[in-house]
């Protein structure tokens, strides 16, 4: 019988993660019983949140236990269903793993999408996934952009950040990117419609801070965080009065302890918030975001940036590459 092949957490990293802390096991495919249906996964999305998961500590979902299968949003089809509702040959998106084959339960994560209404099935994962649907809601319930203001956003060529960045110009903002790399800037300005790109690699707070002033030498009106450290230092003390801050993420901490913003007194000078949030605080927008985000994407109106490397045996070298620098986009790991 063919098997079912998984990525699974074997040890839990201490700082950026090793191969040796992952394995590809085997096991047979599960059986399905009353109210399961078998997936075959083609798509996982393969997301900074992760690393997260494989620490003993809860976040906003437990850790993946040593032994199992790496937790992860995918995409795949239904190739054998005893449950009322879903039937043979269904798209289903949810949380499921990186593996081969996923069992999904009436009332789980797993919910039928439409072929039809995307021009890649990817989209679900990218734009129409949790990294578009978070950018959306970052933008439009924390940020809310008039037009005239200036954004700063962080990780900018990244799953969010470029969907983020595309949305608040589509509201009339000005938007400036930050991202690693020459090639990456002129992919913000030439492709994504950025106003300006500011490279970070090797740049401490005081260079981004002169950088950005040139850029923004009225200020900053929103910033949008994605990854703290000196990008963050340096845009703390070039907010405008009442600025507002959305902090989505800070991958600079992920793999090691903690570096702290710098500058947060200037939260008290510049009367400014700064307010973290996740997607899961605003379940009532999932559905009609879905939505909107598919018709800017098919309109064009939207880049759907995204990465899609290939095959389960290139699982741990997708997931590390979030954290060198090596993605540009949604990351994406196409599995069939
Ligand atoms: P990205 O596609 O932005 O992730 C990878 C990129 O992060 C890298 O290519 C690199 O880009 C940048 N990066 C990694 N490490 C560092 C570092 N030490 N210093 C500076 N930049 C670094 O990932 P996502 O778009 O999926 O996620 C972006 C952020 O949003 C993350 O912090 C993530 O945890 C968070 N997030 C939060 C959610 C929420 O609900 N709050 C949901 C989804 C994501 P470059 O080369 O340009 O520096």
């Amino acid at each position: 019988m063919q098997g079912n092949r998984s990525f699974v957490l074997v040890s839990r990293p201490r700082g950026i993660p090793s191969e040796s802390d992952f394995a590809i096991r085997s096991h047979r495919i599960p059986e399905i019983g009353k109210g399961e249906f078998l997936i075959r996964n083609h798509y996982a999305s393969i997301d900074p949140a992760m690393r997260g998961w494989l620490d003993d500590r809860p976040s906003y979902l437990p850790p993946v236990a040593i032994g199992d299968a790496m937790r992860a949003g995918t995409i795949g089809r239904v190739v054998a269903s005893k449950a009322p509702g879903i039937k043979l040959g269904d798209w289903v998106k949810g949380i499921n793993a990186i593996q081969d084959y996923s069992v999904g339960r009436t009332g789980d994560s797993n919910r039928p999408v439409d072929p039809g209404r995307v021009t890649s099935m990817s989209h679900y994962i990218s734009v129409a996934g949790g990294a578009g649907l978070t950018a959306h809601v970052g933008i439009n319930r924390i940020l809310r952009p008039v037009a005239g203001e200036t954004l700063l956003v962080s990780s900018a060529a990244g799953a969010v950040g470029a969907v983020a960045g595309q949305l608040a110009r589509l509201a009339g903002a000005r938007v400036i990117g930050i991202a690693g790399g020459a090639d990456k800037c002129r992919r913000l300005t030439a492709e994504l419609g950025f106003d300006h790109a500011i490279d970070h690699r090797g740049k401490d707070a005081d260079t981004l801070l002169a950088e950005l002033v040139a850029a923004a030498p009225e200020g900053l009106d929103m910033v949008f965080e994605n990854v703290g450290g000196p990008g963050l230092d340096a845009a703390l003390l070039h907010l405008k009065k009442h600025a507002r801050i959305a902090l989505c993420g800070l991958i600079s901490e992920y793999n090691s302890p903690p570096i702290g913003a710098r500058n947060l007194k200037e939260l008290v000078f510049r009367s400014a918030t700064m307010r973290g949030f996740t997607l899961l605080d605003f379940p009532e927008e999932i559905a009609p975001a879905t939505g909107q985000l598919i018709d800017l994407a098919n309109s064009g109106a939207i880049i759907c940036a995204e990465q899609i490397e290939h095959g389960l045996d290139n699982a741990f070298q997708t997931f590390l590459n979030l954290f060198v620098g090596g993605t540009s986009g949604k990351l994406i790991l196409k599995l069939i």
